[in-house]
């Protein structure tokens, strides 16, 4: 899910726990205050019809269909209202409901606001590792992971293959075209590489307009291969904005094996000394880290 697709679910989980908030306050006031209960409470399909069941089954929540916890949270909202509706009735009939009664319905309050907690705290962990520009990941993220990868290459889990990439000519580009034709070429270039690239590859930005991207079990012959697709892709993209002339902008890249033996940071800097080899070798290109670049 995108940067901005991923914030409006957010704000919408949010508004819609606001709203079972204040729907789970005006069923206690009415239970505990005896007072006439809302038809609408005690319907069948009360569910779906309460302002947090309007946003879990109405378009607004499909973004967030996949999320393991999704299914989970409509199978205790629709219990809680069950027991809120029996409740209600009883009440509603002088017939005070029972300690156990209560206790269930909130025990099923509790679980799917539990749930629906779950699943944004993990939203606004995965906003805070996403670069809102160009949707790949940040550098908060980049470096855990890339030791996580360094240790499972130590165990000889997978090979995992770096690279280093960067616009080029960026500059050029802000000072034709203007800053946000500079923003839309790079977040095009992450959607690019994003789509490019394998499930478990990963895509960060490193800098202004450089990348970084963590293909684990890829050699540097698979890693190379990866590039120049990319590279291409990027390469073919047309540019247009305003009255001003279309164009295309490249991309360089640097790539090396990450290697166990010495610390992640100085792995990135072989793909740093690779991509600098790119940029003097003409740009647009992928080489590959030799221990004479160092
Ligand atoms: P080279 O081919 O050698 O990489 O040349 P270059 O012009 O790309 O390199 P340079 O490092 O001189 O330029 C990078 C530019 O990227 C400078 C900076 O203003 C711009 N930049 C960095 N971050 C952003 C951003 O978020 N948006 C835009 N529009 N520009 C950015
Ligand atoms: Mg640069
Ligand atoms: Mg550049």
């Amino acid at each position: 899910m995108d940067a901005k697709l991923m914030s409006v679910a957010l704000a919408q989980l949010e508004q819609a726990l606001f709203n079972h908030d204040q729907w789970s306050e005006a069923i206690n006031q009415t239970l505990i205050c005896r007072l006439p209960f809302d038809e609408r409470d005690v319907d069948p399909e009360a569910h779906k019809h309460c302002r947090f069941g309007q946003w879990y089954y109405g378009p607004g929540a499909a973004t967030l269909q996949h999320h393991p916890g999704f299914a989970e949270i409509a199978v205790e909202h629709r219990r809680m209202h069950q027991l809120a509706a029996e409740l209600l009735r009883r009440s509603a009939h002088c017939d005070a409901p029972s300690l156990e009664d209560y206790e269930r319905f909130m025990a099923a309050t509790k679980r799917m606001r539990l749930e629906a907690q779950t699943m944004k705290h993990e939203l606004e962990d995965a906003l805070r590792n996403i670069d809102p520009l160009t949707g790949a990941e940040n550098r908060t993220s980049m470096l855990p992971k890339l030791r996580e990868e360094r240790e499972l290459v130590k165990r000889d889990v997978h090979s995992c293959a770096l690279a280093m990439l960067d616009i080029d000519k960026f500059k050029a580009v802000n000072d034709d075209y203007g800053h946000l034709a500079g923003d839309k070429v790079l977040s095009t270039f992450a959607a690019l590489a994003i789509s490019d690239l394998r499930s478990n590859d990963r895509l960060f930005r490193y800098g202004g307009e450089e990348f970084l991207i963590c293909a684990p079990g890829a050699d540097l012959d698979k890693g190379t291969v990866l590039l120049e697709r990319l590279l291409a892709h990027f390469a073919a993209q047309i540019f247009e904005f305003a009255n001003l002339p279309p164009f295309h902008v490249t991309v360089s890249a640097g790539l090396t094996m990450l290697d166990p033996a010495i610390t992640v940071e100085e792995t990135i800097h072989r793909a740093d000394r690779a991509l600098y080899a790119a940029k003097a070798g003409g740009r647009n290109r992928v080489m590959v880290w030799t221990p004479d670049m160092t």
